[in-house]
Formats: structure tokens, sequence, C-alpha cells
């Protein structure tokens, strides 16, 4: 479970990465609201907790701003204070649930958990570009035409989310390797031509007639062949 928090009091922020990691949760923590929405829209997360006041850009706006993006992640707000319009505006804003401080970690944990589950069982959790359906909850490949499905890995799983979602447009290695791995260098570069191989022998191995071509110099595209 890959978890983003943003929340800038860092003592909090520190504390409840540790009991997130405990958890076994892959934590990625950011103090302010520009930098948390930046993480949103360059990597996938199972669950987002934002804090509301936050320097920069608030939790209500990030929320608003992530969903007009068309991103789903089931989004936790904690809210400082009792009062019932910040639970409202948190709810109006997308957010998914909100807790309010001081509260106990073993509620924070139950409410992520229950979040969790709502997000595995969210409906319409498929792509489709030519022959190829990707169930985006259990992460599985499927060769519409045939039937053929195999599980992916995670990687491979993004490197195909982000080109059916960018379908049509070639992406560089520069965008692939920033989305899926959150840095752009020289061994990011590598990562990204290593996963593309494995994510195209599970294009083969479904029989999809859907191919990822590399576009010299460019980058990476999808294109269906269908002869
Ligand atoms: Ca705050």
């Amino acid at each position: 479970m890959r978890l983003l928090l943003v929340e800038d009091e860092k003592r909090m922020a520190q504390a409840l990465g540790e009991i997130l990691r405990q958890e076994n949760y892959e934590v990625d923590s950011y103090t302010d609201g520009i930098s948390g929405l930046a993480a949103i829209e360059s990597a996938i997360y199972d669950l987002i907790v934002l804090d509301v006041m936050l320097p920069g850009m608030n939790g209500f706006e990030i929320a608003r701003k992530a969903r007009q993006m068309g991103i789903r992640t089931p989004i936790l707000m904690l809210t400082a204070k009792s009062d019932l319009d910040d639970k409202v505006t948190g709810l109006d804003s997308g957010a998914d649930d909100y807790l309010t401080k001081p509260f106990m970690t073993k509620e924070l944990l139950a409410r992520l958990r229950a979040l969790a589950r709502r997000g595995m069982n969210a409906p319409d959790g498929t792509l489709t570009f030519g022959d190829l359906s990707l169930d985006t909850n259990t992460l599985t490949l499927s060769c519409r035409t045939n039937g053929q499905s195999v599980k992916l890995g995670e990687k491979e799983y993004r490197i195909l989310e982000y080109l059916i979602t960018n379908q049509g447009q070639i992406l560089t290695r520069e965008q692939l390797a920033v989305k899926i791995w959150g840095f752009d260098s020289e061994a990011e570069y590598n990562n990204v031509e290593v996963y593309m191989s494995f994510t195209r022998k599970k294009l083969a191995f479904v029989g999809a007639k859907t191919e990822i071509k590399a576009v010299r110099g460019i980058g990476y595209e999808l294109r269906y062949r269908d002869v």
C-alpha cells in the first residue's frame, strides 16, 4: 500500500510516518500543499492523507484538484477543528472521510483500512486500449479478443496505466521515470527500459496485438495493429 501523507506539523508528520511504516505502508511525506499536489500528479497512491491547513494550498483544494484530474484514490482529511463546516467542505471537495485532531492512532488505522477496502472495490476500475483491458484494482492485464490474462507487477501496471491514460501521445523516458520512480536520472532511465521489456513480455504472454512502440530518440507509445 503506497500512501501519501501531507501534513505541515513536522512532529505530527514524523510520528504518523513512523506509525504507518510500522503498519507496512510505503509512505511519501510532504509538508506543503503544492508539493503534495505535485506528488499526487506524478505518482500513483493507494491512499492519501491530507491535513486541511497547509502552506501553499489547503487540503480541500488539493482534494478538489485531484478529483478534477480524475484521480479516484481514497482521501482521508485530517481536520484540526471539530466544526461541522470543515467536515462538510472536506467531503464536498472530494475527500472520502475525515478525522478530527487529536485522534487515536487505532482510529486512524481503522479508517485507512476501511478506505483501502473501498478503493479496491471501486466501480469501473477498467482501462482499455486496442485489445487490452487493464483492471486497476487487481492489476490484471487481459486481452479482450482471446480472454487471456496475467497479473502485472506494480511497475508494469503503472507503465501500462500511464501509456493507456495518455494514448495517442508519445511519452518520453524522462516522463516515465518521473511518473513511475519519482526521479529523473540515468539510473531511472535504465529502470524504464528494463520494466518496459518486462511489460512487453506480458503483452506478448496474453497474445495482445497491442504493442509498446519505441519511437527512436523520443519515447514510447501504444499502438494497436488490427490485422
Ligand atoms: Ca496544518
